[in-house]
């Protein structure tokens, strides 16, 4: 019999008679978007969750980027780093900014702090980093060099959803932290995303800007777009977040047998929890750099027995054709190496251990 095939995400969905239960009123009230009740329970139940004072949700993390930078003024250039999706650097350059980019760590992927100073010019004006997989950035050396700059921080963590540095919930570092909720991601509202920070001030501008510009129904005071968050999509994050804390645990399951299986391997580089961090699992992202198999052929050996692994992140940002030409892209080294070696293995809550050693069988093989 052919196995099914296993592709490197799946979708976590709460039982089904548990949604239909949670929208059932919606019937009743006709009240599907504009920040209905339930938009208003989720946002105090994820602020307790993720141990934040003020969150504002939208229709998609993207969006969330791209009206955070615009929430907070920020102009000219911006630090970032190319290893990461591609909206983190679209959304700067959306923003009609200049995105720097700064290398990577070779053991971590996130952005390499020691390198970001040399970067800083009378332009810069923020840092946007990305807590990559899961993996917490150099938050406090982050921290220090946006104080002595006068830089905002605004952190892409679209991979750390209940993460915790320290026994402090991630998103408590920088002006402003966005959340993915997409269906992908560790904990989702089939689209959807959340900025979390702590001055108030911003939750005025940011519901503006989500809601075409508009105060009210008759004042217009700034240009703004529609992002908002239906109570549909509410409602589905409702029923997952009641799963969060079993979905979590599966996927460290999961993890730790890949870890188990392919740890100490010569030429395979694996990222290990650190003992500091409570970790969410959200990837597993291997360098194959010397081993037997380089990553295209790892990649090629699973696929032909039906198993889907992602060049996740590859190509670099700064490859992108959109770019060129537009500004100067400054050379990560580091970061080419690693997108030119990583492949993200299959890593889902439903994923087996069973499963996890035909993966690993067949990259030994
Ligand atoms: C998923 C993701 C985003 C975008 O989030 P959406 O909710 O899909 O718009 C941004 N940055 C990174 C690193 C992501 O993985």
């Amino acid at each position: 019999m052919e196995k099914k095939p296993i592709m490197v995400v799946r979708s976590s969905m709460p039982p089904y008679e548990e949604f239909i239960e949670e929208i059932k009123d919606l019937w009743e009230s006709r009240h599907l978007t504009h920040q209905g009740p339930k938009y208003h329970l989720l946002a105090e139940k994820l602020k307790e969750y993720l141990g934040v004072k003020e969150i504002s949700m939208f229709a998609n993390g993207h969006l969330a980027l791209e009206l955070a930078i615009e929430a907070m003024g920020l102009t000219g250039e911006v630090i970032t780093t190319p290893y990461t999706f591609a909206s983190t650097t679209q959304a700067i350059v959306r923003n009609g900014l200049t995105p720097v980019f700064c290398d990577i760590r070779e053991d971590d992927y996130t952005m390499d702090v020691s390198k970001i100073e040399s970067l800083i010019t009378d332009k810069t004006s923020a840092i946007m980093p990305v807590h990559v997989y899961g993996n917490v950035c150099d938050v406090y050396a982050i921290e220090k060099i946006a104080k002595k700059h006068n830089l905002k921080v605004i952190y892409d963590a679209a991979h750390v959803f209940g993460v915790e540095v320290d026994g402090i919930p991630v998103g408590n570092f920088g002006d402003m932290t966005m959340f993915s909720f997409h269906a992908t991601k560790v904990y989702h509202t089939v689209e959807g995303g959340g900025l979390v920070f702590s001055d108030p001030k911003y939750q005025t501008k940011l519901a503006q800007l989500r809601q075409f510009g508009m105060q009210g129904q008759e004042s217009v005071p700034i240009v703004g777009t529609n992002a908002k968050m239906t109570e549909m999509h509410a409602a589905m994050g409702l029923c997952n977040l009641r799963h969060i804390d079993e979905e979590i645990a599966k996927r460290k399951k999961a993890a730790e047998r890949y870890l188990q299986r392919l740890g100490g391997v010569k030429g395979i580089q694996l990222c290990y929890p650190k003992d500091n961090v409570k970790g969410n699992y959200a990837y597993f992202p291997v360098v194959f750099d010397g081993y037997k198999y380089n990553r295209d052929e790892v990649s090629d050996l699973l696929a032909k027995e039906n198993i889907f692994a992602r060049k996740y992140f590859y190509p670099l940002t700064s490859d992108f054709e959109a770019y060129q030409g537009k500004f100067p892209i400054q050379e990560t080294p580091i970061a080419r190496r690693i997108a030119n070696s990583v492949l993200t293995l299959p890593l889902y809550a439903d994923l087996t251990v069973e499963e996890v050693d035909r993966i690993c069988d067949i990259i030994l093989q």
